[in-house]
């Protein structure tokens, strides 16, 4: 049983830094490039980043069966690919999905083996520090964000692990404490 991996959190909360240190950490650890309907941000290559759709192609999909899990976030709609997920499973190599709060839970139901960590910031007030300082959003992308974000935090304890990113070199130090022993749990199981 190859490990699957969720890391979950409210936007900005700095999920993509962490994941980025997470994976030089652990390199074996693959990430699934998720669909979405939104545009690309400036940089942002298809295939790489994520798998851009149009609304058709993702709807299409859905009826197929084609997603592990998706959900409407702030106006656009994003989902797992089934097929991101059965290559890597089936070769038993551990995979990463970084998804909002409602895709984790639909995963909660559905592959309820399956490691799933919140991400929460120090404080609420950091979140919009950081969506402001990372310039690539508008600004009602920014309130559209804070507003789901609220949501996304009070769905804390309903996951079994919970990293602080207060300081970052600790919050890297656990969360690859906590992955690479999910991964060396299922290897053994
Ligand atoms: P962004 O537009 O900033 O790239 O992503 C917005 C939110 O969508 C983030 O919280 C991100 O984790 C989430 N997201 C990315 N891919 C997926 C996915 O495949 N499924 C779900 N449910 N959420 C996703």
């Amino acid at each position: 049983m190859a490990r699957v991996v969720v890391i979950t959190g409210p936007s900005g909360v700095g999920k993509g830094t962490l994941i980025r240190a997470l994976r030089d950490r652990i390199p074996e650890l693959e990430l699934s490039v998720s669909a979405t309907t939104r545009a690309p941000r400036p940089g942002e290559k298809h295939g790489e980043d994520y798998w851009f759709l149009s609304r058709d192609e993702f709807e299409k999909r859905v009826d197929e069966g084609g997603f592990v899990e998706w959900a409407e976030y702030s106006g656009n709609k994003y989902g797992t690919l089934r097929s991101e997920l059965d290559l890597r499973v089936a070769d038993d190599r551990p995979v990463l999905l970084e998804i909002e709060v409602q895709g984790a839970r639909q995963v909660a139901e559905t592959m309820p083996e399956a490691l799933r960590i919140f991400i929460a910031p120090p404080s609420a007030d950091t979140l919009r520090t950081r969506l402001v300082g990372r310039g690539t959003d508008a600004k009602e992308a920014i309130d559209r964000r804070l507003q789901v974000s609220e949501e996304e935090l009070a769905a804390q304890p309903e996951f079994p692990v919970v990293v602080i990113n207060d300081r970052l070199e600790d919050a890297i130090d656990e969360l690859t404490r906590v992955v690479r022993e999910g991964i060396d749990e299922a290897r053994s199981a």
